[in-house]
């Protein structure tokens, strides 16, 4: 229908040429039921029109979205460019009202550290000493859990429908008592109306960012992606396709700098799964979003050799589909499966023991009921296929395109730099990264993020991509730049202590009319004298005169 990119249908083939599309097999066997992603079945051509046939189909039951009877609140979410959020906020008060939305307002609680504190602190302030600590305990029992702040959901808009009144649900509120806010909250928490009214999740994500980058840099359309393309796969099973060991970048897998695929608990899955299809990866990102579904379930099927990774529950849509192939009933599975995502099993007995016996009944093999009992919390597929996606067209470009991938990289998603280190090469970043490494837990946050960013840089380097010193004419203030296949220049922002403000002067004033000298730089950019001395230091203003003076004679 055109409204999300992921397409819900099962596995299958159609044709873009004539129109002709294919769910079954010559046996009439679905192919829904081997390929729980149609970007894993084989190339095919059009029967009718000898036309390449597309492969499409991520196989979730419509019941997931507005459920069963299409009496479910449906939960929708839309990932925007970071960049853009606030825009994509502001145009839902053009498309319903300005009066009809709301920011979904939430109430912060009293923790029982702060609780605890709260209750010393009385005593302190008193001068009462004699209070033992099991008496601390018991009032800051009592503090647990009262209001203490209001404030409100990253993305959530709540959207009152136009024939009734935000105060049938709902007073509401100024965010910290600001009435020029821009935005309005809802004064009860959401999670209290949230079965009431609609609620839109318009978030902000890096991913969009950087694909776009990736696209303004290469002029290249990043939805022209082959969504199927074996190179990019291997991957996450092999860093050969990159030309790379993985002693030289010190990784497992070929996945560093992958959104969904590039944490230290998701390498150590993908080294585990060394997953080869699409919907391999769907599943990881289901499972590495679940609670109690990866760690002491999946994975113990896996090592267990109870089954393989294709049939264990990696999102809540499988189970359904799990249970319908099986032969169910689908409002059977169904219900199975908004009980079990919920993490129900373990705490409504009775049910669970309705639900077991019809399995049991079905011929459900007992590993997939034990599974359900464990799960906590299960995450859709349709967000797993939507990130998923994002993420293999990233990895596309870092497989074919590296340059554009690097650069998009430390432009969007680095937060901390040794920029002089990246410059200095593979030696110079690996010395370094041990360096950071062998401090342990005495690295701080700071150490800890450049060393995640020279990570990716040293992946680079060995892959013999460099990284050009700076340019003050063709660096940009905010994102690294591609000066050929084998080169990326670095922002201003980079620099340790330039801010946005001073590296967006120099962009700008680069752009008007060369700088004469030092002192020119200094004057029109705004600069501080001890970012002077620093870019001085790295060689920045090489040749150029310190003052504006000329010599007549
Ligand atoms: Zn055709």
């Amino acid at each position: 229908m055109g409204i999300s990119e992921v397409n819900p249908l099962p596995a299958h083939y159609r044709c873009l040429n004539c129109q002709y599309s294919e769910f079954k097999d010559e046996d009439g066997k679905e192919y829904g039921a081997t390929y729980s992603s149609g970007y894993d079945l084989p190339d095919k051509v059009c029967p009718k029109c000898g036309k390449p046939l597309k492969k499409d189909g991520q196989d979730m039951p419509f019941a997931t979205f507005l459920g069963f009877n299409a009496d479910k609140v449906p939960d929708i979410d839309l990932n925007f460019s970071d960049l853009n959020q606030a825009s994509a906020h502001e145009y839902t008060k053009v498309l319903f009202g300005v009066d009809n939305v709301y920011r979904a307002g939430t109430i912060g609680t009293v923790a029982d550290k702060t609780a605890y504190g709260f209750v010393r602190g009385y005593f302190e302030d008193k001068g009462i000493m004699n209070k033992n600590s099991c008496e601390i305990e018991r009032l800051a029992q009592g503090c647990i859990g009262c209001k203490r702040t209001t404030g409100q959901h990253p993305g959530g808009i709540v959207v009152i429908p136009d024939y009734m009144e935000v105060s049938d649900f709902t007073p509401f509120q100024f965010p910290a008592d600001d009435p020029t806010s821009a935005w309005r909250t809802t004064h009860f928490d959401y999670h209290s109306i949230e079965e009431c009214v609609l609620k839109l999740d318009i978030l902000g994500h890096s991913d969009p960012t950087q694909l776009r980058l990736i696209q303004d840099l290469s002029h290249t359309n990043v939805q022209d992606v082959p969504l199927d393309d074996k190179d990019t796969m291997s991957i996450f099973s092999s860093t050969k396709v990159l030309g790379v060991t993985n002693e030289q970048i010190m990784c497992p897998t070929g996945t560093l700098g992958i959104p969904e695929f590039g944490t230290n608990f998701t390498i150590g899955m993908v080294d585990e799964i060394k997953p080869t299809h699409f919907a391999e990866l769907v599943k990881i990102a289901g499972l590495s979003h679940g609670t109690d579904v990866w760690l002491g379930n999946a994975q113990e099927l896996i090592k267990n050799n109870v089954v393989p990774f294709s049939e264990v529950i990696g999102c809540r849509d499988d189970i359904m589909v799990y249970l319908i192939y099986h032969g169910l009933k689908p409002i059977k599975a169904f219900k199975i499966m908004e009980f079990v995502r919920k993490g129900k099993a373990s705490k409504d007995p009775d049910t669970w023991k309705e639900h077991r016996q019809t399995m049991e009944e079905a011929g459900i093999e007992p590993w997939f009921i034990d599974s359900c009992e464990k799960i906590k919390y299960m995450f859709p597929k349709a967000h797993a296929a939507a990130y998923v996606t994002s993420a293999f067209r990233i990895a596309w470009y870092k497989v074919h395109m590296p340059a554009y991938f690097y650069a998009s990289w430390f432009s969007t998603k680095a937060t901390d730099f040794d920029i002089d280190t990246m410059i200095r090469g593979y030696d110079t970043i690996k010395e370094r990264l041990i360096d950071i490494k062998n401090k342990g837990f005495d690295a701080t946050n700071k150490e800890e993020g450049i060393s995640e960013s020279l990570n990716v840089a040293l992946e680079m380097a060995a892959r013999g991509i460099k990284v050009a010193p700076f340019d003050l004419y063709k660096s940009k203030a905010l994102t690294f730049g591609v000066l050929d296949d084998n080169t990326i220049i670095p922002s201003f922002v980079t620099i340790d202590g330039l801010g946005e403000t001073v590296a967006k002067n120099i962009e700008e004033e680069a752009s008007k009319h060369p700088f004469i000298s030092i002192e020119d730089f200094q004057t029109r950019c705004k600069v501080s004298q001890t970012l002077i001395d620093k870019m001085r230091a790295m060689g920045i203003f090489n040749g150029m005169n310190e003052t504006s003076q000329l010599s007549l004679f």
